[in-house]
């Protein structure tokens, strides 16, 4: 094996695409040859670097769904045993299906993407404005405990009423509210404490949208997501998951929201 035919199989080489006789000769090519041998090392680290660098994400439960989905209605609509007899036209209408099933997959795909993409970049959003608004000192502009004058002050300012209420009997005292701005929209932002800890909560009308992950870190805050009331509502904050899930979801519920 020469030069210019190790070049162009190392990278297959070291995604371990090459083997039997051919990857002997690669083999024994790498380790008489410099020059070749530094072209695989630096595939190699180049896969280590986009390995280490380049964020993983699994894929959700819904899109697991989705594209399964999608594969089983490829299983139903490909014939798996075309007959002789018309075993040409079979070939051509399955190559046309298999085409049309593809794009389907692809559209698939790709609206469940732009969804996550979407939710991902709500919770990035919503961290974003937490830490500005705590950095900033503007954690809250109406300061009351009184949801009957937090209420008030938001829905003057919005348009929409949020659901306001006060959990101190349950460790989550409300302080106040605020105004932000969430992917563009104004939006409610109610401020509670607990313990040591501040928590935003970011209420809005419930959309059309695919909803964000139920609970997700970004930058080491927690961002926990729960429907209810007509609304979404987006808790920020740095205490642990388990407080902060559970507690957006009591906001979240019709009962708790009057
Ligand atoms: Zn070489």
């Amino acid at each position: 094996m020469n030069c210019n035919e190790a070049v162009t199989l190392v990278a297959a080489y070291a995604d371990g695409e090459i083997d039997g006789p051919r990857g002997d000769l690669l083999k024994k090519h790498l380790l008489g040859c410099a020059g070749c041998a530094t072209q695989y090392q630096s595939v190699l680290a180049l896969r280590a670097q986009l390995r280490a660098e380049i964020p993983y994400f699994p894929a959700s439960p819904a899109l697991r769904a989705r594209v399964g989905a999608v594969i089983g209605a490829m299983d139903a609509a490909l014939p798996s045993r075309p007959r002789p007899a018309i075993e040409r036209w079979r070939w051509l209408t399955s190559g046309a299906l298999a085409g049309c099933t593809a794009t389907i997959l692809a559209w698939v795909l790709g609206t469940a993407v732009i969804d996550w993409r979407a939710s991902d970049d709500l919770a990035v959003d919503a961290v974003t404005t937490h830490v500005r608004a705590t950095l900033s000192n503007r954690l809250i502009e109406v300061a009351s405990s009184d949801r009957h004058t937090v209420k008030p002050w938001l829905s003057a300012r919005l348009d929409y009423s949020p659901p306001v209420q006060d959990l101190a009997d349950e460790g989550f005292a409300l302080t106040g509210g605020r105004l932000d701005t969430l992917k563009s929209q104004p939006v409610a932002t109610l401020v509670y404490r607990y313990r040591q800890h501040t928590i935003d909560v970011f209420v809005r009308p419930a959309s059309a949208h695919a909803p964000p992950p139920a609970l997700r870190t970004v930058r080491g805050f927690n961002v926990a997501h729960a429907s209810g009331s007509g609304m979404d509502w987006l808790a920020v904050s740095d205490v642990s998951a388990d407080v902060l899930s559970p507690f957006v979801q009591r906001l979240a519920r019709a009962d708790a929201a009057p």
